[in-house]
């Protein structure tokens, strides 16, 4: 296949660590153009307005959005409208319903569109739903424990509504989760710990039908931790590092190759070859139903 030309929006953190590294990597991509406000690629023709990029380069069929979720959805309508396949970061949208209507553009525009989910490309992630295809689920353990200070340098867009708070790093887990289990959960129960003045939560707890639960914490400084375990009647799965790592029964497990990102774009080339998109909204559906049910206790103030 020829290679495609494809757009960064937004070139911060995400883009500099894992987009441009796994285009450049790619037999299928080339990084044509980005847009930024303020930074570059070397190398790579920028351009600070998305309108003018979108009539100057016709050329460029996909557009990869590596923006925080609170500008995304302009670009990706934009996007959409003007007949360019796009791919959205996770979390795909803000709301349920604007990833609605991102899918109503791209089906009338006869357009891929791509909600990425990283975390389901994780070497041990294929493996963990073949194990649990068809067994009984008796119980599920979610630990994710991060220091946001560390992953989301003063991003205080994660603080702001719509940032989705621990939950940015949470939707990843719950991304696995709903990946992995042969039958869907629901949130039953949620606790979540606002910092005194901020709009998003730090720490989480949620209780999931068929016994599955999950804790949630961006100040762990040390050791981080991605882990998630799920018993069966026949066996349990435990998934470590985001799901990188795979244990079956006590035994490490052989893991795919691919890393997540070359993995997504590689996706995202058979998308559009097909003429297909992928958007799978249970993740954010949990988090959302986390929102609206959980249960808000106020904890000490947060600064970067
Ligand atoms: P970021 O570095 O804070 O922001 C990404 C870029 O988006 C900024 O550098 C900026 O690019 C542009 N941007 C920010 N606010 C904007 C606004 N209001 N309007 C227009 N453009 C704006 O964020 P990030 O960490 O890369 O995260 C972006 C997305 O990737 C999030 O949804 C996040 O969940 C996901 N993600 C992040 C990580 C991580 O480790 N941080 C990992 C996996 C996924 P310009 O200056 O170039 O305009």
């Amino acid at each position: 296949m020829a290679n495609r030309k494809v757009c960064i929006v937004g070139v911060g953190k995400i883009a500099r660590d894992q987009h441009v590294p796994a285009i450049d990597a790619s037999p299928d991509w080339e990084l044509a153009a980005t847009v930024s406000r303020q930074g570059s690629v070397e190398g790579i023709p920028t351009f600070r307005d998305f309108d003018v990029l979108l009539s100057e380069r016709p050329d460029i069929e996909v557009v990869s959005l590596c923006l925080p979720p609170q500008p995304r959805f302009q670009y990706a309508r934009k996007a959409l409208k003007a007949g360019r396949h796009v791919m959205l970061e996770k979390p795909p949208g803000q709301t349920l319903s604007e990833v609605h209507e991102l899918q109503r553009l791209a089906a009338e525009a006869g357009v891929t569109l791509f909600a990425t989910w990283h975390s389901r490309m994780g070497k041990g992630v294929a493996g963990a739903k073949a194990f649990l295809a068809g067994k009984e689920v008796t119980g599920g353990k979610i630990t994710w424990k991060e220091d946001v200070r560390h992953w989301h340098p003063g991003q205080e867009w994660v603080f702001e509504p719509g940032g989705l708070g621990v939950f940015d790093p949470g939707i990843n887990a719950l991304s696995i989760l709903t990946e992995v289990l042969p039958k869907p959960v629901h949130v039953i129960r949620a606790e979540l710990a606002f910092p005194e003045g901020r709009q998003t939560p730090i720490a989480a707890r949620v209780e999931f039908s068929r016994g599955v639960s999950m804790e949630l914490d961006w100040l762990q400084t040390g050791p981080q931790t991605w882990d998630m375990e799920i018993h069966t009647t026949e066996g349990s799965a435990v998934l470590k590092f985001g799901g990188n790592e795979l244990w079956i029964d006590g035994q490490a497990q052989p893991a795919a190759e691919i890393e997540e990102y070359p993995a997504l774009y590689a996706r995202m080339a058979e998308l559009v070859e097909r003429g297909e998109s992928d958007v799978d909204l249970s993740p954010l559906t949990h988090v959302a139903d986390a929102m609206t049910l959980g249960r808000r206790v106020s904890v000490a103030p947060f600064a970067f």
